[in-house]
């Protein structure tokens, strides 16, 4: 071995080498808004599947006005983590309206969701520990579990026999449940009723992550949490409510909401809240106007669950022939499962000479030999839009 030689720039060579054979390969592509659903991808005009902008409120008039203004009055950055100058009037504020919006004792606001997932399971449990963790929880709940060495004890998809034989099995005192609360990859529903159910015969805390729920879900949006009862005055102390801001909320962020006494230790012990700069403020004022929206326009879900009903009416008569599997799902998300990643990138593209953008989603992201179609719908999507992309999978199908 010579002193020059680099192995890392001999190695990675053969790794992307392994990934363009395995038709695993990522590239980006660049995008900029058009009209509507209608966004420009490398140039060219496309309709998109893709956004998990669910309610259409990414590029609203009233939230840029919001974040002009909140620019205006706070500049563009926050300038510190919340624990030293970064805890604006403006964030503080946003706790408030997060907590009431989501009918729980307190809310602890975030600059991002995947940050959150994977310093919070770390502050509310260690080494000797005991976490259950459904399999297809998204990424960054498995790199919590991961990160916080508590001892992860993976049930099988939904499986609530399973996981009450390991609650059962399990001698540790201090014990986490965590699933998402809408699957963020087939997008069906957890059963929140029946794992709290489980939580509070086994001594255990429950950690939901919604971010495919809230904006969406429940009487005025409020979530997958209000839509099963568990809010407000029926509120349980041993459920820890995360929700991303990234989704149906229309920018990022996130926040976590819950009983006083676990918020309050996610604030002393979380270190992606410590350790990180503090959300722009503008971004909580224009959150707030997004709360706002996401309680007044019930039209705007009103239009996604039509999009959605549409979407699934159409798809039926397309199942057949190929083999393709339509998951099922009352959410915004809608998997249509093809198997191979071959026949999910050849199905990609196909749509994508129709001028349609529907993202294919591979391994690892979901197990293997369930490549599929995530198709998006969103309240920017008009009835003709659906009929584009059903005439043309149908063209693809046949
Ligand atoms: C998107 C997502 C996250 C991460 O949130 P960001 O705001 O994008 O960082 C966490 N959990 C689930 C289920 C998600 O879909």
């Amino acid at each position: 071995m010579t002193a020059s030689s680099n192995f890392w720039l001999q190695d990675i060579p053969r790794q992307l080498a392994a990934l363009d054979a395995a038709a695993l390969r990522r590239t980006r592509r660049t995008v900029a808004p058009l009209q509507g659903a209608r966004i420009l991808v490398d140039g060219q005009p496309m309709l998109q599947f893709c956004s998990n902008d669910y309610l259409g409120l990414a590029q609203h008039p009233a939230m840029i006005e919001a974040a002009c203004a909140g620019a205006q009055d706070f500049g563009v950055g926050s300038g510190g983590s919340p624990m030293v100058n970064g805890h604006s009037t403006a964030n503080a504020a946003l706790e408030e309206e997060l907590a009431r919006f989501v009918q729980l004792p307190r809310a602890l606001y975030f600059y991002a969701g995947f940050a959150t997932n994977a310093s919070i399971i770390p502050a509310l449990v260690g080494a000797g520990d005991a976490i259950f963790s459904d399999a297809l929880n998204h990424a960054s709940l498995i790199d919590g579990c991961r990160l916080s060495r508590g001892q992860i004890r993976r049930f099988g998809h939904g499986d609530l026999a399973a996981l009450e034989q390991l609650l059962a099995a399990c001698p540790v005192q201090r014990k986490l449940v965590v699933s998402d609360a809408v699957f963020s990859m087939d997008g069906n529903l957890a059963d929140i009723e029946g794992l709290l159910a489980l939580c509070e015969r086994y001594d255990a805390l429950l950690l939901l992550d919604d971010a495919h729920g809230f904006g969406v879900l429940g009487p005025q949006g409020r979530g997958s949490l209000t839509a099963a009862g568990l809010t407000g005055a029926k509120a349980s102390p041993r459920v820890l409510y995360m929700a991303t801001l990234s989704k149906a909320a229309g920018i990022s962020g996130a926040f976590v909401a819950g009983h006083e006494l676990l918020i309050e230790w996610l604030l002393q012990k979380t270190r992606s809240y410590t350790f990180a700069t503090a959300a722009p403020a503008m971004l909580a004022r224009a959150l707030q106007t997004s709360l706002q929206l996401i309680e007044q326009q019930s039209a705007l879900r009103d239009q996604l669950q039509a999009r959605i009903a549409q979407l699934r009416a159409g798809l039926q008569p397309l199942l057949q022939g190929k083999g393709w599997q339509l998951l099922p799902s009352e959410t915004a998300v809608q998997a249509l499962v093809v198997g191979s990643n071959d026949a999910a990138l050849g199905l990609m593209e196909g749509l994508r000479r129709h001028g349609l953008w529907v993202p294919a989603i591979r391994p690892p992201t979901v197990p293997v030999g369930t490549a599929r179609l995530r198709i998006a719908l969103s309240a920017l999507h008009t009835e003709a839009d659906v009929k584009q992309l059903l005439a043309a999978l149908q063209e693809l199908a046949g």
